[in-house]
């Protein structure tokens, strides 16, 4: 087992011999999973907080487009974030107090994830983030947002972060197939993403990457090619830190029902677990996976129907690479 998150040897990949992430929970787990990662990071468990700074988004508010993304609910994209804009400390602290009880040795992520966390002046985001690093048990911060949202003096705050935290970045590109992306209502393309990357790249920043699978009019050789461009190396080293994959969810609230009435992103769940197991077949084993399933409220979730299912689908997805005796990079 490789435990760190360096360039795995190629030779160990030449001799196919399975790589094993960890065996923690007794069961071999064959990808490059972020909860392990941090664990063997930072030498005890990690757990995101999901804090909401209270931000809008750019692309809601007619700066970028209106309407959203068409796959995202009005509330935003971070539907099981906490409630708490108003007081991020307070939401913070009654986490953590509720979450000692029970796992009392873990230490927490504060994740910003709704909306777009870097659509504000410098000036709100610092008392917005700076604060949760107060906390002592606090060991870093995600910060999501979209490709096109950074600009020159947010970047360099970012980067003042990375130098005093553990900091990732993630980016909603969703695909890197401008047609798609136009049709999602983005209203942000492969270039702002590949600009956003280089950016965060050369102030030693990580970026986690989102993607969606089953995007409407997608096949899977394009949804390979995304995939294939964001996990490209650069001297050895992935471009990226981390991944965000998952199926695409038609939730109530959002634009997909009415514009592609009765869209079904895949038929089974089986049909999604042999994708999903190609694809991550073809990810450098240095990439961590932050999200290989969807989360999508039941109480708004309109298709995939088994999609809220989460742990029965997390469960299939490591079985199913067991038997298939296959690993993250496997198709390298
Ligand atoms: S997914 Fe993100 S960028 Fe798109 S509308 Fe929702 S909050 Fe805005």
């Amino acid at each position: 087992m490789k435990p760190e998150n360096v360039c795995y040897d190629i030779a160990m990949m030449k001799n196919n011999e399975p790589i094993i992430f960890d065996t923690a929970d007794g069961q071999e787990l064959r990808i490059n999973m972020i909860g392990s990662w941090l664990k063997r990071h930072f030498g005890s468990k990690i757990v995101k907080l999901s804090l909401d700074g209270g931000f809008t988004c750019p692309n809601r508010d007619g700066s970028k487009g209106t309407g959203g993304c068409l796959f995202c609910s009005a509330s935003g994209s971070g539907d099981m974030a906490s409630d708490a804009a108003d007081n991020i400390t307070k939401a913070l602290k009654d986490q953590i107090r509720l979450l000692s009880a029970k796992w009392p040795e873990a230490r927490y992520m504060a994740y910003f994830q709704s909306h777009t966390n870097t659509y504000a002046s410098v000036d709100v985001l610092r008392k917005t983030f700076d604060p949760v690093l107060d906390h002592p048990d606090v060991m870093g911060i995600a910060i999501a947002t979209r490709p096109d949202c950074l600009p020159d003096d947010v970047l360099d705050y970012l980067g003042e972060l990375n130098e005093k935290t553990f900091l990732w970045t993630e980016l909603g590109l969703q695909t890197i197939h401008d047609e798609t992306a136009k049709a999602m209502n983005l209203c942000h393309n492969r270039k702002d993403y590949d600009n956003a990357v280089q950016k965060l790249r050369s102030r030693g920043i990580r970026t986690v990457t989102h993607l969606i699978l089953g995007l409407p009019g997608e096949t899977p050789e394009m949804m390979r090619e995304s995939l294939q461009y964001v996990c490209r190396s650069e001297s050895c080293e992935p471009a990226i830190f981390g991944l965000k994959l998952h199926m695409l969810n038609v939730v109530r609230g959002s634009g997909l029902p009415e514009r592609y009435p009765g869209y079904v992103p895949y038929g089974t769940m089986e049909e999604y677990i042999h994708q999903l197991i190609d694809l991550i077949e073809i990810i450098p084993p240095e990439i961590t996976l932050h999200r290989i399933s969807g989360d999508a409220p039941r109480q708004t979730l309109i298709a995939p129907e088994w999609s809220y299912k989460k742990r029965t689908i997390l469960n299939s997805i490591h079985r199913e690479m067991r038997l298939r005796n296959t690993w993250q990079g496997k198709a390298l």
